[in-house]
């Protein structure tokens, strides 16, 4: 039953007509527990009242489907502006996007030069961009455009997923550009080609990236709700003599709150991912994907 509803939910969020549909009506079922709002000043909001409980933040306008030059530019245009926001309002927050939302399946110099220009502003603010990881069939060039755009911005870091076979690998090439990684189990539905099908084998890779990068010396996020793996990384650490200055854990919005808060109480460095924008459903399938269980929150807020 959880396979299916696994299966169910991770078809859903790349559904198109779906995601148009939920889009034209805006949060609904529920989708504000894992989502901050549909503008920038209510995103804004959500992180202001973070930092006043010791966390920082993310903030990801979302976008799932792109599939002209305007939509790429227009998505672009949002990043600047969460960038402005953040600077005016004086939050601690930095920047996450995904290369397709940027035009990376229609032109890769459009994606380029959407990525540049956004790159170079957060440069001039003094703040920082996170690449998400998307599914596997866009790992490689996103890869690319990292290592390209790396040669020529400090601010720039991306995510890998322990759930792929090649991951390791890319950890020790990325080794060179002195990379900061988001380290994440994987949201997406991958094939057993590419994806260690067992949940015991992600942890057991994850367990061993997060060593692998943290003894590279490399910042490390640690994204991640398990806090088995949570204790693995803290323990590391203290066993190698590795500064809280060169690790953070990382949380998404709305999910373990108590946790996320312990952490930060502790003095660790907690960093919440904050999702708002009309673009919600791919999002909440996702989180839907991850713990089916979720789903009898979706039903109650059905009938609010
Ligand atoms: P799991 O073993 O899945 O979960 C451990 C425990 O966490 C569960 O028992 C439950 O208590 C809690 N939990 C986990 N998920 C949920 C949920 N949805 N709702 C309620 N409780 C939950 N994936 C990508 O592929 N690319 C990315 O760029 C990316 N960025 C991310 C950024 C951040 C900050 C985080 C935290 C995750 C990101 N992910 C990304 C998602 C990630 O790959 C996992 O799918 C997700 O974090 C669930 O895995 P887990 O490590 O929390 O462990």
């Amino acid at each position: 039953m959880e396979t299916l509803l696994r299966n169910l939910f991770q078809g859903l969020a790349k559904n198109r007509f779906a995601n148009r549909l939920a889009k034209k009506y805006g949060l609904r079922f529920g989708a504000k527990r894992f989502v901050a709002g549909i503008t920038v000043q209510e995103a804004i909001e959500a992180v202001r009242q973070l930092n006043r409980e010791g966390r920082i933040a993310t903030l990801d306008h979302l976008g799932e489907f792109i599939s002209t030059r305007e939509e790429a530019v227009e998505s672009a245009r949002m990043c600047l502006n969460t960038l402005e926001a953040i600077e005016e309002s004086g939050v601690e927050s930095n920047l996450s996007l995904k290369l397709t939302s940027l035009g990376l399946d229609i032109d890769k110099a459009l994606c380029m030069d959407n990525m540049r220009s956004i790159l170079r502003r957060a440069r001039e603010l003094n703040n920082f961009v996170r690449i998400d990881m998307e599914d596997y069939a866009h790992c490689q060039a996103s890869l690319d455009i990292y290592r390209e755009l790396r040669r020529e911005f400090d601010n720039v870091g991306i995510v890998l997923q322990a759930y792929l076979y090649r991951t390791e690998q890319d950890i020790r090439d990325l080794n060179a550009f002195k990379a900061n990684l988001r380290l994440v189990k994987g949201a997406y539905k991958e094939s057993p080609k590419v994806a260690f099908p067992d949940k015991k084998d992600v942890d057991a890779n994850y367990a061993k990236i997060i060593k692998l990068h943290m003894s590279n010396g490399h910042y490390t996020a640690i994204a991640s709700h398990d806090e088995n793996m949570i204790s693995i990384a803290r323990r590391y650490a203290e066993d190698n003599g590795i500064p809280r200055t060169q690790f953070e854990f990382q949380m998404l919005y709305g999910i373990r709150e108590d946790l996320q808060k312990r952490l930060a109480a502790e003095g660790y460095k907690v960093r919440i991912y904050v999702p708002f924008g009309r673009d919600w459903f791919g999002y909440n399938m996702r989180r839907l994907a991850e713990r089916p269980a979720n789903v009898w929150f979706v039903l109650r807020n059905l009938f609010k």
